[in-house]
């Protein structure tokens, strides 16, 4: 057994709300969403941060963001990617993660 929340959730020992999943991405809904539409793409495979994931599954995880966008209906009005990445960035779970947030006018600069 991992220690690493989001592999706990690839494997289906933590619930979650999945939205979309391909052969190496699972996208799922945000715990304590931010916006309307607040879900989280990951690969399956654990990698710590965006810099650990190699180019072509760093694609798979912005095209299957694109397909989250599209399935919310928050692609015509707009949304926003989000990598936090390390201490300063604010990232609070090691599994890399690409926030999809949109349904509302998202503010910037982000605090
Ligand atoms: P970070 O702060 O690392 O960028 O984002 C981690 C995200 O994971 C947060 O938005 C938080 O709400 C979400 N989260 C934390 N624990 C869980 C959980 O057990 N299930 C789900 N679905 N989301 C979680």
């Amino acid at each position: 057994m991992t220690d690493c929340l989001f592999c706990r959730i690839v494997a289906g020992e933590i619930p979650a709300t999945v939205v979309t999943e391909t052969d190496t991405t699972l996208a799922f809904r945000d715990i304590d969403p931010k916006a309307p539409t607040h879900v989280l793409v990951i690969p399956k495979e654990h990698h710590t941060a965006i810099g650990d994931v190699d180019p072509a599954l760093a694609g798979e995880i912005l095209a299957t963001a694109h397909q989250v966008a599209k399935a919310e209906g928050v692609d015509e009005s707009g949304y926003r990617l989000v990598f936090n990445t390390g201490r300063d960035g604010g990232q609070t779970v090691f599994h890399v993660h690409c926030h999809v947030l949109g349904g509302r006018g998202l503010t910037w600069p982000p605090g």
